[in-house]
């Protein structure tokens, strides 16, 4: 996928200029931007950026241009790529398992921050990385709601052995710090404010004075809904609430949002192959796409349908199947949704917020999957 070197004003302005009959990925970079801004600003702490939500690289070089210089990344391609993007930034290795040879490679690579759900891990880091200035964030977990999609089944420590790991780290000599990550678009300011109280439960009883404490990501986009979520809420009760049950020992504050950093900065256009018997519609991207996060987390909410020239269509709504291209029954976006009732072939159906999950899930299957992304002024 590679940009374009024409920016255009808006996505009807390209849709009414050019022949898209592959799926289109609009990136405004001055959205971007923005929304980096708003959290370097009003996030009480360290803002990195989760590489695995988006590893573009003119994505990247945005949200380094607009502040952000720390990296959360899982794998050593995503620590290679921003090591050549970004030769300073400063790396956080925040997949709690890994073989190894990767932790010879992310050490060559100067990461600065690890993070451990076990103690095999954990030896591992021990016997590898030398103690000093290097920190060591023990991920813990909560059975709370409050997001779309829980990470917690996979990564986290339950807190009782969280007490015992952070033991482990201090005494080791290493930086001791806290992770936790709340699950992807979570709206719920309250579900941070509950991992807070644990973060210090955990300390407390480890008899260890962290140094930061990582809130994880997990802050929404505007995925649905008329009114996008409330960023500023969520970061005053972090830092409300870090003040008060940490009070004089109160940690440094890291966050590491992916989609609340990329989400509204691309918009996704797919183009309608056939509207079947008047019935199913058909799009040329799907859920082994673009579309990848909709079976996990509901189809995106926030659609306008435009014709072949760009115009929106105003019909009545109708409720329709929507299928994607591929020849697989899941490829469809769960439920019926609401499109306008002249939706006709050769139309092209617009998903906002898309810019997370989305270029770096898209797969080949089937033969699909060209995906094109055109440089935006602005998405509305
Ligand atoms: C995926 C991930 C993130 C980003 O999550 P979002 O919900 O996209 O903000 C942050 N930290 C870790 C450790 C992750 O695995």
């Amino acid at each position: 996928m590679g940009l374009g070197k024409t920016i255009w004003a808006s996505p009807a302005d390209y849709l009414r200029r050019m022949a898209a009959d592959t799926p289109v990925l609009f990136f405004a970079p001055a959205i971007l931007q923005d929304t980096v801004r708003r959290f370097v600003r009003g996030f009480p702490g360290l803002v990195t950026f989760a590489v695995k939500a988006n590893p573009e690289e003119q994505v990247i070089e945005n949200i380094a241009a607009a502040g952000v210089g720390g990296f959360d990344v899982a794998s050593v391609p995503e620590i290679r790529l921003i090591r050549r993007l970004l030769p300073d930034a400063v790396l956080h290795y925040n997949n709690p398992v890994r073989s190894r040879a990767e932790i010879a490679e992310a050490l060559g690579h100067g990461v600065a921050s690890w993070s451990v759900d076990s103690a095999s891990e954990l030896d591992k880091l021990i016997a590898a990385v030398p103690a000093a200035g290097t920190e060591i964030a023990v991920r813990f977990k909560l059975p709370v709601a409050g997001a779309v999609y829980d990470f917690g089944t996979k990564f986290g420590v339950e807190a009782e052995a969280a007490v015992a790991l952070l033991h482990r780290v201090a005494e080791a000599g290493f930086v001791p710090a806290l992770t936790f990550h709340p699950g992807t678009q979570c709206t719920d300011p309250a579900t941070w404010a509950t991992y807070i109280q644990k973060a210090a439960w955990i300390a407390d009883r480890a008899g260890v004075r962290i140094a930061r404490l990582n809130v994880g990501g997990g802050f929404p986009s505007h995925r649905v809904g008329a009114d996008a979520p409330a960023l500023e809420a969520i970061f005053a009760v972090i830092g409300a609430e870090t003040a008060q049950v940490f009070g004089d020992d109160a940690p440094l504050l890291v966050c590491e949002p992916g989609r609340g950093l990329v989400g509204e900065a691309l918009s996704l256009a797919t183009q309608v192959r056939a509207v079947r018997d008047g019935d199913h519609v058909f799009l040329n991207d799907g859920v082994y796409g673009a579309l990848a996060e909709a079976p996990l987390l509901g189809a995106p909410g926030r659609l306008e349908l435009r014709d072949a020239q760009g115009v929106l269509r105003r019909g009545e709504a109708r409720a329709r199947v929507v299928f994607g291209p591929t020849c697989d029954s899941v490829d469809r976006l769960p439920g019926l949704i609401d499109l306008p009732g002249d939706i006709a072939e050769g139309d092209h159906l617009i998903f906002h917020s898309m810019g997370a999950y989305s270029t770096a899930t898209n797969t080949r299957f089937n033969g699909f999957g060209d995906l094109r992304m055109v440089t935006v002024l602005d998405l509305a």
